[in-house]
């Protein structure tokens, strides 16, 4: 069976024929012949890291928000198999260790023949032979460089096989050579880099592109992405970000909370923003302010205030309050309207203090949100591991 498709070689003494497939494109499929197992031990194409075209070619439109695309080719699937060692592969992957036990029909397979096949079409091949590499000890044929589209991949199956311990040295270096190319505004690639510094345990770059997400997400993750044309869910540490799942085609979102900690810390914080204007609204309505001191202030100047807060946000929408999950707003996006609001008091307008006083209104509203924004300082992956291991505990904000 496997003289039949490509092959690669992972221990000539394998028993275990793991069979992935791949778009290969033009100039990889004119360089890749069909081997048998006793010639092929070919190490991948020295450009099948570098891919030219962009990552992004489909998705200009920024109302679609939760598909993200990567190198989507239109060419056919080739099959590849991987002759492994099943031993190799049940030591380092608990996943594998599962499905080779003698009650599952590989591991019967495996022990009454000697070897086994395992379809994993759903994985992405250029990972898997990296993968395959560290788990075989061929060190030498691991790039010490992977692209970002490359790093994401490579995540996604450690974190699918329990790889975590195995890889942690590669890991570490990989990611390294390419943590000056993590986004530091919002951007589409950011919530794949959560994934990819989850996975890797990295505390830094967790806790920074968490902070962002919390102070620049509009309440909307990318869930899932295209690799190779594949469609995959990306995984995304729940408890930290994406069990919050936006619904994309309602327009009229509720009112239900949200369990994840960035989600929580982003409508939290919006919510804090919102009810500064309110409070200072509720006061002035109510005659409580005492912010003028002049006569008639109250009616007069702080009336002036008022209205004045009412119509400009009202005019960048935020007034009505505006309810919970706050879709298509982020902190910093409410922060900024907060501080541009055009507010006037009848004393700054006749000098009666100094011109464009508000009677301390607008520096108390940009005081407050400011203070609401800078508490907004990401997550610790700490807060969501056991010692560097994919254990979730309870996280409550
Ligand atoms: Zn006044």
């Amino acid at each position: 069976m496997i003289t039949k498709m490509l092959t690669q070689i992972f221990d000539p003494d394998g028993d275990l024929v793991l069979v992935l497939s791949k778009r290969f494109r033009e100039d990889e499929q004119t360089k890749s012949t069909p081997t048998t197992p006793g010639e092929a031990d070919a190490p991948p194409p020295a450009d099948s890291h570098a891919r030219t075209n962009s990552l992004f070619d489909e998705l200009s439109s920024s109302l679609i928000l939760n598909v993200l695309e990567l190198g989507k080719e239109a060419s056919p699937l080739t099959d590849v198999g991987m002759l492994v060692s099943s031993k190799h592969m049940m030591l380092a992957s608990p996943v594998f260790k599962a499905m080779l036990r003698p009650n599952f029909r590989e591991g019967e397979t495996l022990r009454a023949t000697g070897q086994a096949t395992i379809p994993l079409p759903e994985d992405h091949l250029d990972a898997f032979v990296i993968l395959l590499d560290i788990i075989h000890g061929r060190s030498k044929k691991i790039p010490r460089v992977v692209p970002f589209e490359m790093l994401l991949s490579l995540a996604i199956l450690i974190d699918k096989y329990r790889l975590h311990e195995l890889t942690r040295f590669f890991a570490e270096i990989w990611l390294d050579a390419v943590k000056e190319d993590i986004p530091t505004e919002m951007t589409r690639e950011l919530v794949p880099w959560l994934v990819i510094a989850w996975v890797f345990g990295r505390a830094d770059e967790f806790r920074n592109i968490t902070r962002i997400l919390e102070r620049e997400s509009q309440g909307r993750v990318y869930t899932k992405i295209y690799l190779e044309g594949r469609k995959l869910e990306l995984p995304l540490p729940g408890p930290v970000m994406g069990r919050f799942r936006a619904d994309l085609s309602s327009t009229h979102p509720t009112d239900k909370a949200p369990t994840d900690a960035v989600e929580k810390k982003r409508a939290s914080a919006i919510a804090a923003m919102l009810s500064v204007v309110e409070s200072y609204v509720d006061n002035l309505q109510k005659g409580r302010a005492g912010l003028c001191g002049m006569a008639q202030g109250t009616m007069c100047c702080e009336g002036m205030i008022l209205g004045t807060i009412l119509m400009s946000a009202a005019q960048c929408r935020l007034w009505p309050i505006p309810r919970a999950p706050y879709y298509l707003k982020s902190c910093n996006s409410v922060e900024e309207l907060m501080k541009k609001m055009v507010i006037k008091s009848w004393c700054g307008i006749r000098h009666v203090t100094f011109a464009g006083d508000t009677h301390g209104v607008k520096e108390g509203i940009a005081k407050s949100v400011e203070e609401i924004t800078s508490s907004l300082c990401g997550l610790e992956l700490d807060d969501f591991k056991f010692e560097g291991e994919n254990v979730v505990r309870s996280y409550v904000l």
